[in-house]
């Protein structure tokens, strides 16, 4: 089945009107870039948002493609500066809060993960300040989410996979913006030829900093599987999404103490992390 056709069935399982505002998060990847360029062609309203991490020249790059993407659909651009609003850079503070953790004898946290609850807590945040944002529409492809859904697995917690999906489900929050993924069922393989035939602007660099993670352990497994079985992956996912969001039940949804962000605990995940270097 051709790359869009997929996506376009996707997005009507969803039920998306096309005069919902969606604001996709636009890293200056390949993913992203996809998104938005058929979420576009499709004639839906979108707007960009870039964070600009502030990792060295790898960030200026992805900048660079992210507006010469956004001229050319053409849609509006929206650039957070990591450094300017929240005072370092991504390696700064994922350090810091690296060495923080190890001397609490917290054990060590991943790159990744670090940087992962930093970005959607400002995503979530910043969407709601534009106005009439409806949802936030992410680069996620069939890969990452098999990946995820494996980890989950690996780690014992299906019951984690319960927010995952085509569209966040469980939270429901005047203060959440529901994330959406249009690639769901899309092979990664699939979306890097799709970008280069169309001649997108894409940094087709890797971040420098995912270095350790054991999501990449989990992904260099994938890789040496065909198409097929990943595909089977997401279908055993999709058999069983609602026996699994049931193990999870809804999820409460309360406000951070810290930042009022809306989050599962009394201190969201991003504040835990911040104050543990504090
Ligand atoms: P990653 O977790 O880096 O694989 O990224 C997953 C998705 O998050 C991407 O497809 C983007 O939609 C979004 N994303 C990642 N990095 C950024 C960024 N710097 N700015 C905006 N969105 C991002
Ligand atoms: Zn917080």
């Amino acid at each position: 089945m051709k790359l869009s056709f997929k996506v376009k069935q996707t997005l009507t399982k969803i039920k998306l009107s096309k005069k919902d505002k969606i604001l996709v998060a636009l890293s200056g990847g390949k993913d992203s870039s996809v998104t938005a360029y058929l979420l576009k062609k499709f004639g839906y309203n979108i707007g960009g948002f870039h964070i600009d991490l502030k990792i060295g020249k790898y960030s200026e790059e992805c900048l660079k493609k992210v507006v010469e993407l956004c001229k050319m659909l053409p849609i509006p651009l929206y650039v957070y500066d990591k450094k300017k609003e929240m005072g370092s850079g991504m390696c700064y503070l994922r350090t810091a809060v690296q060495s923080s953790y190890k001397a609490n004898k917290k054990g060590q946290l991943k790159n990744c993960a670090i940087c992962g609850v930093i970005k959607k807590w400002i995503l979530n945040r910043e969407a709601r300040k534009i106005k009439g944002i409806k949802y936030l529409a992410t680069g996620h492809h069939l890969d990452d989410e098999a990946q995820t859904f494996l980890l989950n697995i690996l780690k014992g917690s299906p019951s984690l996979s319960a927010n995952t999906g085509v569209i966040t489900k469980n939270v429901k929050d005047k203060k959440f913006i529901p994330r959406i993924k249009p690639l769901f069922y899309v092979l990664e393989n699939d979306v890097r030829e799709y970008s280069k035939k169309l001649k997108l602007p894409v940094n087709y660099e890797k971040c420098p900093c995912a270095l350790d993670s054991y999501r990449i352990q989990v992904r260099n497994f994938l890789e040496t599987l065909p198409g097929k079985d990943k595909e089977n992956i997401i279908k055993n996912f999709d058999r069983l999404e609602k026996k699994i969001d049931k193990l999870r039940g809804k999820t409460k949804v309360d406000y951070c103490k810290i930042c009022g962000e809306p989050s599962r605990n009394k201190i969201c995940k991003k504040c835990e992390l911040l104050n543990s270097c504090k």
